[in-house]
């Protein structure tokens, strides 16, 4: 690799490193497994370390992952707080290093050995899956609590802490220290993950992914009550060295076990790298009957002398590693190969599998990323193959299980045309995906294209993938701005669309009208604009305009907006028929600027209402929208509800309650008609609306 094409991957690594990063920790609900995130992460350590000169102090290599607080990421739940005092650590709070394999913990043991020229041991313990905690106690009482934030300042959570049962106020016996910081991680049970998904699911609130997610997410929530009925719990596992006179860490942990504090029992001194293995292996098992979710073992210096002589990396403690144990794994014959057009053009070749089960689902597809990748996996058709997926993430092929080749498997031909249109497939330098350059004609990616555009996360409009499919295939629609320019009677045409649906598709397509400018950005599906670049360059730009006239610098100053992004986005709006595309939008309605909000008013006052299922814009913004015409948000029907709000799919549960209770139930757009600037929304009464004219 040469310097300019290391600069590129260098540049893209960040970039999803960065995004996946806010994902994780600020939206709490993550994309990518853990496993992917930490080899990307090794891979743009070993570009660094190569190319010394593209290092920066804002990698991502040299920064913790922060939680601070943020704007609220689409999957935060409704009560998050949006602002946190904040406070700088005393002594920052790092990450650890980590591993995947055993090979490199000796690595760990041996570079620790040759700077230490006397004799030492390991403290091993459980690394828990939740999310870091720094607890401050003076003269024996709780007086603080941050979250790790950036590592450097961290957001106070202390009144949230407080209503976390195992965590005293007050310690007991004696011999604390004046004051003195103590960290760890709270975590949620696994019986208090399901039993707060289960509610969730009854609210129609989404259920969190993992119970990592759902105590972060937890922490910060606004009402602290609240708080103390998720049953969070926490476990101790750091007292920096700078505040206490132990000679080892396991000395010290086990006075804060003495004064009251939960600390673990699981915690063992190893002597040497036999032992760690030990360890290792006993809880690969073991960990599967814990009460709480771990995702590997902690291998620490235990004396603090040795320690302090390891130190610190801007981003690490020099004195400990992390292994972190793989997600689970399964071996099943390899059937065929799909290849996939996605709505950019990427071909993406996806593995069709003998169905196994993993981690409790049964998997029958897995992705094989990219040709590169299948390259280096040498895949065959015929083969069987290990087949890995953590969590919420999709399978993903990991390696081939050459003992099991067959002999007539086959070398997989990676296509030459695109398998939609039949265009002559393309890789540009650096780019490790096929593409079809076909965008404005290659059926799959219009459709694509369309379907990103309806859908629930951009402007909300009431279509699946058959209807994309059918307007397509009718001639009716080839953007999104033709959505705009539907009638009734050309959706009438369309198999199996009666007068009903005709007209709900059309007041979907007009309360879309309203979708906020972050939402229309992202619903343009402009490559690398997720959800939440899309936020960041709607609220630096505030409207179309200005970021379509935006320099390449101009767009790289936005947070978080790397090289890859900037130029795609500066790429997007110097084609010609994106520019008419925009300026059809803008002549339909769309919002293109931040400052087109419901202005606020009293039309809602003493009104209690009840909101279910989805609506045009998200359901934080609708309780806001409530909020800001002076009426009330409330999550149960009762009889004190004046209205149940349904958005389309509401909760079976709900509207049992509400015809119960003669509740009354509306729609968005009766809701809409009582506010006040609703009257541009009204149909004029077209015979044949166009909503172009509207
Ligand atoms: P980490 O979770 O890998 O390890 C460090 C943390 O472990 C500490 O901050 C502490 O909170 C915790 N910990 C648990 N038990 C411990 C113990 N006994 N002793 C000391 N610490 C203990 O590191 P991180 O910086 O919190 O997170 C980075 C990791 O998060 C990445 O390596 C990746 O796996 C994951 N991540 C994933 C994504 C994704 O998209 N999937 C995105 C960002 C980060």
């Amino acid at each position: 690799m040469d310097r300019k094409e290391a600069e590129i991957r260098i540049a893209a690594l960040r970039d999803t490193l960065r995004e996946n990063s806010r994902r994780y920790y600020v939206d709490n609900a993550p994309t990518m497994s853990d496993y992917e995130y930490d080899q990307l992460m090794h891979q743009l350590e070993a570009l660094e370390a190569e190319w010394p000169d593209l290092a920066t102090d804002d990698s991502p290599t040299r920064r913790v992952g922060s939680d601070l607080d943020a704007p609220l990421g689409e999957n935060a739940e409704p009560g998050i707080r949006r602002e946190f005092a904040q406070y700088p650590h005393r002594y920052p709070m790092l990450s650890l290093g980590n591993t995947y394999s055993i090979a490199e913990v000796e690595d760990f043991a041996a570079r620790a050995a040759k700077t230490l020229d006397e004799d030492f041991s390991y403290s091993c313990e459980l690394k828990f899956d939740g999310t870091a905690i720094c607890l401050t106690y003076r003269d024996g009482r709780l007086v603080r609590a941050l979250t790790r934030g950036d590592g450097v300042v961290g957001d106070d959570v202390t009144d949230n802490v407080r209503h976390i049962d195992n965590i005293p106020q007050k310690l007991s016996g004696s011999g604390w220290p004046h004051e003195f910081e103590i960290r760890g991680e709270i975590l949620m049970p696994f019986a208090s993950f399901d039993r707060l998904n289960e509610q969730r699911r009854r609210d129609e609130d989404p259920p969190f992914a993992n119970p990592r997610n759902a105590a972060s997410g937890s922490l910060k929530l606004l009402d602290s009550a609240e708080v103390g009925r998720r049953g969070l719990w926490c476990t101790l596992y750091h007292i920096p060295a700078e505040s206490i006179s132990f000679d080892t860490h396991q000395a010290a942990l086990d006075a804060a076990a003495a004064w009251g504090l939960p600390v673990s029992e699981h915690r063992r001194i190893c002597r040497n790298i036999e032992e760690i293995e030990a360890y290792i292996s006993h809880w690969d098992t073991a960990r599967r009957s814990l009460p709480y979710a771990t995702d590997g073992i902690v291998i620490k210096i235990n004396e603090l002398r040795c320690q302090q002589r390891l130190g610190y990396t801007a981003k690490f403690p020099r004195w400990a590693v992390a292994y972190k144990f793989k997600a689970e794994e399964a071996v099943t014959p390899l059937l065929s190969i799909d290849y996939q057009v996605g709505r950019t053009g990427a071909v993406t070749p996806v593995a069709n599998l003998a169905p196994v089960l993993l981690s409790g689902t049964m998997v029958r597809r897995a992705t094989l990323n990219n040709a590169d990748q299948m390259a280096l996996l040498d895949i065959r058709l015929g083969d069987w193959v290990h087949v890995e997926k953590g969590g919420e993430i999709i399978p993903k092929i990991t390696s081939v299980e050459l003992s099991r080749r067959p002999a007539d498997a086959r070398v997989p031909e990676f296509p030459k045309l695109c398998p939609d249109c039949g265009t002559p497939l393309v890789k540009e330098e650096n780019e490790a995906k096929y593409f079809c350059p076909n965008a404005d004609g290659c059926p799959t990616q219009i459709k694509g294209k369309l379907i990103h555009f309806m859908g629930r996360k951009a402007m909300n409009i009431l279509a699946g993938d058959a209807t994309a499919d059918q307007l397509y295939a009718r001639g009716l629609v080839r953007t999104p701005a033709d959505l705009y320019d539907l009638r009734k009677r050309d959706l009438l045409t369309l198999e199996g669309w009666k007068d009903r649906s005709a007209d709900r598709f059309l007041e979907s397509l007009r309360a879309s009208l309203q979708t906020p400018f972050d939402h229309v950005l992202f619903a343009l599906g402009i490559r690398f604009v997720g959800e939440t670049t899309a936020k960041e360059l709607a609220a630096a730009f505030g409207d179309i305009d200005a970021l379509a006239a935006a320099s390449q610098e101009e767009l790289l100053a936005v947070p978080d907006v790397g090289e890859v992004i900037a130029r795609s986005v500066y790429e997007w709006f110097r084609n010609p028929s994106h520019q008419v595309e925009i300026q059809r939008l803008k002549a339909d309605g769309l919002r293109f600027s931040m400052e087109a909000k419901t202005a606020a008013s009293n039309a809602l006052e003493g009104k209690t209402i009840v909101i279910s299922g989805n609506f045009s814009i998200s359901r934080d913004e609708m309780k806001a929208l409530i909020e800001a015409n002076g009426g009330k948000n409330s999550s149960s029907v009762s009889s004190k509800t004046s209205w149940l709000l349904a958005g389309s799919k509401p909760g079976p549960e709900k509207l049992k309650k509400a015809a119960e209770l003669g509740v009354s139930v509306i729609s968005e757009a009766d809701l809409r008609a009582m506010l006040p600037d609703s009257a541009s929304q009204e149909d004029p009464g077209d015979e044949e609306p166009n909503l172009f004219s509207l």
